[in-house]
């Protein structure tokens, strides 16, 4: 099971993109990188017919690695680590290592 996943709100730790927080799109399991919402970006140039896309500049969210990420605990604000709990029904939950709720 991953620590991250799609929809988690992260920060980033490390790079020039640091400090910055954004929503999980989608995770990348075999790269260990995820893509944020309007972290990282990048232009690009797309020429004509090469894409159905118009021709121009374009913004590509670029992945991130996940082990410059933190997620950022719904319940206390911080970006934080997180572990991992057998509940009584034997499910597991991830908790925040900062506060000690199930995220
Ligand atoms: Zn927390």
């Amino acid at each position: 099971m991953f620590k991250i996943k799609r929809d988690d709100l992260v920060e980033v730790q490390k790079g020039r993109e640091r400090g910055k927080r954004g929503k999980v799109r989608q995770v990348l399991t075999d790269r260990d990188r995820a893509v944020i919402a309007d972290v990282n970006i990048m232009k690009k140039h797309v020429k004509p017919g090469t894409r159905a896309r118009q021709a121009g500049i374009i913004d590509i969210e670029v992945p991130i690695r996940l082990a410059n990420l933190a997620l950022v605990c719904d319940k206390c604000g911080k970006p934080t680590r997180v572990g991992f709990r057998i509940l009584d029904d034997g499910t597991r939950a991830r908790f925040c290592k900062k506060c000690s709720e199930l995220t």
